[in-house]
């Protein structure tokens, strides 16, 4: 049971919302009108108390994203600003936002809103009722473009294939109990994906289903290099399968060797043909060339891994913090960041 549940029913939830921002100066004023609406009225009807807020995490933006935040923060009272040093990417800026938010509920919302914010208060039905990680499923995703739709879709395939527990259609709109994020913060990675890393939490689960809109304004921050730096973050950080796939491969083509070299002394020795020259040598050369190549990239993949993981890089950096309430939060936290462009 969680905290409010135990006390009573109908305790106001204390609540918040993390928004990692960049580069989103043409949604930002309206992502802030429509949340502070949808908690105006959370907070008339008893379901959330006075004190939540919303936590916009600028990740390093160079255009007018952090002004706009930080006024914001300075005129609105249920408003914090959270500026990040850099660029961290989307992942780790989301970690920033949900480290320094307050609040025994906490939901994290792309800056566009693309997910319905209307199943908000659905999911914190769902937390009252106990459930401590609430995932935001989209039902349907026609705004997406076929592409983004197969590609996902052949995803999502691959990563249960290789036993990566992900949930389908569920990007990072999600909620989270209090309890749920202070377990997160044991999870030290570098390489953040946590699509994957909040089912390893375990507790209590639920989902809510919506359908993806189109963005309120401005372009994708995901072009197609960080999405496939993503998916590859997600799969080499949660399988090693990859490697066992590898090595299944090597040890194909060693049984495939034995048969071949049985099939040349077979034809050298009985029989009075000559084993056919140019194509018989030439071709495994390549074939050979080129999967050993390719292992070599999946296995440099995982050390690169190693690699940023042992040297313990902070995650991210916060510059500043406004409109924070709490005087000890507005000293900067320091996390780990990851060095790799995070998708
Ligand atoms: N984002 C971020 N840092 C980045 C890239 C993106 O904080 O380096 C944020 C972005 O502002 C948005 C969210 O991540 O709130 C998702 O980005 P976007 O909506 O562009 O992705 P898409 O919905 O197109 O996959
Ligand atoms: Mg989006």
């Amino acid at each position: 049971m969680n905290e409010a549940t135990e006390k009573n029913e109908f305790t106001p939830v204390n609540f918040a919302i993390v928004v990692p921002c960049y580069h989103e100066q043409e949604v930002l004023p309206q992502t802030h009108r429509r949340l502070t609406t949808l908690l105006a009225s959370l907070e008339d009807d008893g379901t959330i108390s006075k004190d939540s807020r919303i936590y916009f995490v600028d990740d390093g933006s160079k255009d007018e994203t952090w002004p706009i935040i930080s006024d914001l923060a300075r005129q609105d009272s249920n408003v914090v600003g959270i500026q990040l040093s850099r660029n961290c990417g989307h992942q780790n800026a989301l970690l920033a936002g949900l480290f320094v938010a307050e609040g025994n509920a906490v939901v994290s919302i792309d800056a566009d809103l693309q997910d319905d914010i209307d199943v908000i208060p659905e999911m914190l039905n769902c937390y009252r009722e106990g459930h401590d990680v609430v995932y935001g499923v989209r039902a349907q995703r026609d705004t997406d473009t076929a592409f983004k739709r197969g590609t996902a879709a052949l995803y999502y395939k691959l990563l249960g294939a290789l036993g990566v527990n992900a949930i389908p259609n569920h990007a990072d709109y999600r909620l989270l109990s209090r309890r749920a994020i202070e377990s997160l913060r044991s999870f030290k990675e570098v390489n953040l994906f946590l699509r994957g890393l909040v089912p390893m939490l375990g507790f209590s689960t639920t989902s809510v289903y919506y359908d993806r809109k189109e963005r309120l304004a401005g372009e994708t921050k995901y072009p197609f290099h960080r999405m496939l730096s993503l998916a590859i973050d997600g799969v080499t950080s949660f399988s090693a399968v990859p490697l066992r796939v590898i090595a299944a491969l090597g040890m194909i083509i060693f049984v495939m060797t034995i048969g071949l070299t049985f099939w040349v002394l077979w034809t050298r020795f009985f029989t009075d043909q000559v084993v056919p020259g140019w194509a018989s040598s030439v071709l495994p050369i390549y074939f050979l060339g080129g999967i050993q190549l390719l292992s070599l990239g999946v296995v440099g993949e995982y050390v690169a891994k190693i690699y940023l993981e042992t040297k313990c890089r902070p995650r991210y950096l916060i510059r500043e913090i406004v409109g924070a309430s709490h005087p000890e939060m507005r000293a900067p936290k320091y996390e780990r960041a990851s060095t790799v462009p995070q998708a």
